[in-house]
């Protein structure tokens, strides 16, 4: 095992850490440890709630979250000699769950707190619980589901410049503006309330928790990404913008579907990462980087028979749209939950299943005017029965439901 360099102490909250966490993106965020590059380092993480859901039946604190306190971070991480314009290597070597807690869960967000892809759809809050064995996941909440997860931290990457916190500052209230009053918002600005900004103190902590980055969305510095490739042995290079990069990371996931569709659509859980650290001098400049890129790892579950869904850029309403993504895609998912629901899936269940099986989503058509083509594949091997079409049509068995 190796060093451990941040440890996280489980009965204590987020803001009562011995070290200091954080939940905004601000240069002024003092790193709290230091590594130097080719060291390689433990890295505990809380949950991104800071363990705000519990392991019960009810989706009330789902329900009644606040969104103003999650996405804990751990880090700042200094790394010696790292300046702006260099490349932070961050190989992913292993990542695991807390040990004594090997669960996680998975909510649908509801639509007046969160939302997710299809909040219009499913706008009431919902949970699903799953138990870690090894590598496999499994739900009380969603009988007859069993599968590998894809390990993978959904949020990392390194503290912006105070120039590069101003434009994504400013263009994002300019999008808001668009419609400010929107439910769920077309984004969250800086808000002082739930801000945790590490180390800083007195003044100087107010001005980072009033100015501070939310960490919803990705950015160019990477960020809440969300990608389930970004496994053990996969390795990541992040554009640096301040000295020293200062990087963080947290809202580990078990496993995830590509899209990790309802909003908190991985399987969340408290756990570690270990990382090793390199720095690829003035590489930004080197290979023309705007946004990090990573390499895969040689390490993830092997699925061969999938099932795949389309959809197209046509909306619920029957309207054509022109080279649509965003609605093939969710025209793909919803597509996907009718046909699991003919097997006795809930629209919540199937929609659960989407967000956290390795699913792979696919833009496969985006030139055949007017409808773009997207694709879910959902791996069969994960039922306990076979899903796939039949002369004699889909056996509908009871499966419970999720809590709500
Ligand atoms: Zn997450």
């Amino acid at each position: 095992m190796p060093k451990i360099i941040i440890s996280i102490d489980r009965t204590k909250s987020p803001q009562d850490q011995p070290i200091a966490m954080h939940n905004r993106w601000h240069p002024d965020i003092p790193a709290v440890v230091t590594m130097r590059p080719g060291e390689t380092g433990r890295i505990e993480c809380v949950d991104w709630t800071g363990g705000q859901i519990k392991n019960n039946d009810s989706a009330d604190d789902v329900r009644y979250i606040d969104l103003t306190q999650v996405h804990y971070m751990s880090g700042p991480i200094a790394i010696e000699g790292a300046q702006p314009g260099d490349l932070l290597v961050v190989e992913i070597l292993d990542i695991g769950a807390v040990q004594g807690a090997e669960w996680g869960f998975t909510g649908i967000f509801a639509k007046e707190n969160g939302g997710g892809f299809l909040t219009d759809f499913y706008p009431e809050a919902a949970k699903a619980i799953w138990d870690f064995n090894g590598i496999y996941a499994t739900s009380r909440h969603i009988p007859g589901v069993k599968f590998a997860g894809i390990t993978h931290p959904g949020l990392i990457g390194c503290a912006p410049s105070a120039e590069l916190l101003a434009q994504w500052n400013e263009r994002e209230a300019e999008l808001k503006q668009q419609d400010p009053n929107r439910v769920p918002p077309l984004a969250e600005l800086p808000n002082e309330k739930g801000a945790l900004v590490g180390k800083l103190t007195g003044q100087a902590a107010q001005k980072a928790a009033r100015e501070g980055a939310r960490t919803i969305p990705p950015r160019e510095n990477g960020g809440n990404c969300d990608i389930k490739n970004l496994s053990r042995g996969a390795k990541a290079y992040f554009p640096v913008f301040i000295e020293g990069a200062n990087l963080s990371m947290g809202d580990i996931h078990f496993s995830q579907g590509d899209g990790e569709i309802s909003f908190c659509g991985a399987i969340e859980m408290a756990g570690w990462i270990d990382i090793r650290v390199d720095i690829i001098k003035d590489g930004v400049k080197k290979y023309g980087i705007i946004n990090p890129l990573f390499e895969s790892g040689p390490v993830e579950p092997h699925y061969c028979e999938y099932l795949i869904f389309e959809g197209i850029s046509v909306d619920e309403q029957g309207k054509q749209l022109y080279l649509d993504a965003h609605v093939a895609y969710r025209r793909a998912c919803l597509n996907a939950i009718e046909y699991l629901k003919k097997f006795g899936y809930t629209g919540e269940q199937a929609y659960i299943i989407l967000s956290t099986v390795p699913v792979e989503g696919r833009l496969s058509g985006i030139v055949d005017i007017p409808n773009a083509c997207c694709t879910l594949a959902l791996p069969v091997e994960v039922f306990d029965r076979d899903i796939r079409p039949t002369a004699e049509g889909p056996k509908l068995i009871k499966r419970g439901k999720v809590a709500q």
